[in-house]
């Protein structure tokens, strides 16, 4: 059998291994579907292979069923994996919150390595001490108060919850990006010393994908361009355990009518909500398709387009989502 990336000569090759990592906290929606779609077809196109992954160690944010219907909503688009929850594999298990073992592992060396430290303060108290509101783009930036500690002093912490920060240090991170060049950021101006591991014990977003796309052989990391600033972050986290990064390419989002976010909220952009209402998919990957430069919205299926996607034609863009673009 050949692969397509054979074919077509395109950029990868058959060992690529994509992911599709959604967390189960709220319905997919179109946007997701568009971003799903390109990390799809970067893997497919050169015959290679896709991961299903639930990252759902936010136990407070998971809602039940929600991982469940991302796989129906994605089956439904035509989009398939060779790896999940729902078809085993040998990096399993699949859902992050049976992987605990594996963060702690991690933290672990981090600890040796000294590149972490116990911080006790509070939300309230980061606010306080980031004199003259440093504001990183998520909040606060950690100003550094308990970065005299060392990994052991942790021993001495009894009366108080705390976090583990990762050191940052000051320096800039680049990497080319798959569909936006050579990006370069400073980790430290984003959170500062920012948190692999909370204070009820379960890792933080970043240092949980890290451990787990390396452990199950991930080679691209295909998301939204929301995630641009943890590129770095976790680019540090890489270097720190030893352990080869993939590549990254940060999708564009999909935006309303009226040029903003798409809400969360808005049950007629979900997924489930167009499948559970009988349209025609094809439909949507149509206009999917036309936003990344393939055709003018034809109804089309996943690997119609395998043989004509290019990473070059991802708009660096937003796109604008609008109901009647799909409707007949
Ligand atoms: N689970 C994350 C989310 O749905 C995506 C993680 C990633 O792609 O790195 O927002
Ligand atoms: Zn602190």
């Amino acid at each position: 059998m050949s692969a397509p990336g054979e074919e077509t000569g395109q950029v990868g090759c058959a060992g690529e291994v994509g992911r599709l990592a959604p967390s189960p906290t709220g319905g997919l929606h179109v946007g997701h579907s568009r971003t799903f779609l390109v990390a799809w077809l970067m893997a497919r196109r050169a015959g290679g292979r896709v991961v299903f992954r639930v990252e759902d160690i936010d136990a407070s944010r998971v809602r039940p069923g929600m991982a469940e219907q991302a796989m129906a909503d994605l089956r439904w688009l035509g989009i398939d994996w060779d790896e999940g929850p729902d078809v085993g594999g040998p990096h399993g298990p699949y859902l992050q919150s049976e992987r605990f073992d594996r963060f702690e592992a991690a933290l672990d060396l981090l600890k040796r390595a000294e590149l972490v430290y116990p911080c006790t303060c509070s939300r309230s108290e980061i606010r306080r001490a980031a004199s003259a509101p440093h504001l990183g783009e998520e909040g606060p930036v950690y100003p550094g108060t308990c970065a005299e500690r060392s990994a052991g002093d942790a021993r001495l912490i009894r009366d108080r919850p705390f976090a583990w920060r990762f050191r940052a240090g000051e320096e800039p991170v680049a990497w080319d990006d798959l569909f936006r060049g050579r990006l370069e950021m400073v980790p430290s101006a984003i959170e500062g010393d920012f948190v692999v591991g909370r204070s009820d014990g379960s890792p933080s977003y970043q240092l949980a994908v890290v451990v787990d796309d390396a452990a199950m052989g991930v080679t691209q990391v295909i998301r939204g361009d929301d995630l641009i600033s943890s590129t770095p972050r976790q680019l540090l986290l890489y270097r720190a355990l030893e352990l080869v990064p993939p590549r990254f390419g940060h999708v564009p989002l999909v935006l309303g009518p009226d040029g903003r976010r798409l809400a969360k909220r808005d049950e007629s952009i979900k997924l489930s909500t167009l499948r559970e209402g009988g349209m025609d998919p094809r439909r949507l990957v149509g206009w999917i398709g036309e936003t990344l430069g393939m055709g003018s919205g034809e109804p089309a299926s996943p690997s119609e387009y395998l043989r004509r996607f290019e990473p070059d034609l991802v708009p660096e863009g937003p796109v604008a989502f609008d109901r009647s673009a799909i409707e007949q």
